[in-house]
């Protein structure tokens, strides 16, 4: 038994040494930005506390104070290390201690807000109003303007959802699977539509009438079911369209509960995560759609190669692409021009025709991969399909 357990087991615990537990079984949860960036920001920083850092629209990266209330939990989702019938220690923070710990930290400018989920302690109910209270404390007593980031529990009413949101400045209920039929794999207690997928329709008409912008995110856990890569997109397309979601999150179900990144089929799995982010990324901001989507037999995509260069591969017709003439979203399914670099080619060529790949002014291997597919010359593209978004 790891020794903080065994000290946890012999003691009552103490805020600290709950925190220590809590904060570990929070990592699971991606919903807040945490490990959605290829240089993996799922592990706590270094103090190996309840301190997250999570990636920015911007890129950048800030610090989350991210926890669980409590990792006592009535359900039973069959990849969850918490769930009912696992023999761990469990524990519950008081809403003054999360409140009073996380005002110490974010008053001396080490975090910028705070991320707060749960089990489900008996109800969700029960445990949303404990997720609640905090927040109003928060807000109401100590007058805290800055970022809070709630989870909201399957199967939460109408009216704590509705509570939830206006103390938060964002809200995310995980979808966990893309569909009834693999949740039914996973847990006889939550009801796909029921619990999810109505919760998170409301959610979705609550935070786009909301006056305060209030972001909503969910995330799937991967490989838990036997879904495969094309369910999963086809869901996370879905739920930006018809939801208006503002993030889909990904992570990879991890089959004991450790932070080991050694093992083989791990690794696989973390790049299965990161291919996946790669498609959301090609959603979001490069105007793919889910046709444009290649996948093995098995619906899976690729390992080896990434989802833009395998249709680049598949679409010999599209290139070579005029870096001279190419609409942004011509320039977008070049392999190795990324948004940045296509923002350069734009503002270069309105002064002066680009002759090389030198003339972009930027350096690196995934230009020299670009350049096979771009043609110097200024003649007008002539191509069986353009891309002006
Ligand atoms: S409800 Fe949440 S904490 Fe409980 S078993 Fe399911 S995933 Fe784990």
């Amino acid at each position: 038994m790891p020794i903080l357990e065994f000290m946890l087991v012999a003691s009552k615990p103490d805020t600290f040494e709950k925190l220590q537990l809590l904060s570990r079984d929070s990592q699971y949860d991606l919903a807040c930005a945490c490990g959605s960036n290829k240089f993996d920001r799922r592990t706590r920083d270094r103090s190996g506390k309840w301190i997250y850092p999570v990636t920015l629209p911007n890129g950048g990266t800030a610090m989350l104070f991210k926890t669980l209330i409590s990792n006592v939990c009535s359900s039973d989702c069959k990849y969850c290390p918490l769930r009912s019938n696992m023999d761990i220690r469990r524990c519950t923070l008081k809403p003054e201690e999360i409140v009073n710990t996380f005002l110490d930290y974010y008053n001396k400018g080490e975090v910028f807000g705070l991320f707060l989920s749960s089990g489900v302690i008996g109800t969700a109910e029960a445990t949303m109003d404990k997720l609640i209270t905090c927040a109003e404390i928060l807000r109401k007593k100590h007058q805290f303007k800055g970022y809070i980031h709630l989870k909201i529990l399957p199967g939460s009413s109408p009216a704590a959802i509705e509570k939830a949101i206006s103390v938060s400045n964002a809200v995310s209920l995980n979808i966990e699977t893309p569909g009834k039929e693999f949740l039914e794999r996973l847990s006889n207690k939550k009801d796909f539509l029921r619990d999810i997928v109505e919760p998170m329709k409301l959610i979705s008409r609550l935070t786009h009438q909301s006056r305060r912008k209030v972001k909503q995110t969910t995330q799937f856990i991967v490989g838990a079911a036997g879904e495969t890569d094309q369910h999963i997109i086809n869901y996370t397309e879905a739920l930006y369209k018809r939801m208006g979601l503002n993030r889909v999150y990904f992570s990879i179900y991890q089959h004991s509960n450790t932070e080991n990144r050694e093992n083989t089929d791990m690794q696989d799995g973390f790049m299965r995560e990161h291919r996946l982010y790669q498609v959301d990324f090609l959603f979001r901001k490069y105007g793919f759609t889910p046709s444009d989507i290649i996948y093995d037999s098995s619906g899976l995509l690729s390992i080896e190669t990434d989802p833009k260069e395998i249709w680049a591969q598949k679409h010999p017709e599209f290139f070579p692409v005029s870096i001279n003439t190419a609409t942004k979203y011509e320039l977008l399914r070049v392999p190795g021009l990324g948004l940045t670099t296509v923002e350069r080619v734009l503002e270069r060529r309105k002064a002066a025709k680009i002759c090389s790949i030198d003339d972009i002014g930027i350096i690196g291997k995934r230009l020299l991969k670009a350049s096979k597919y771009l043609n110097f010359g200024n003649l007008p593209q002539n191509k069986t399909f353009l891309f002006n978004f």
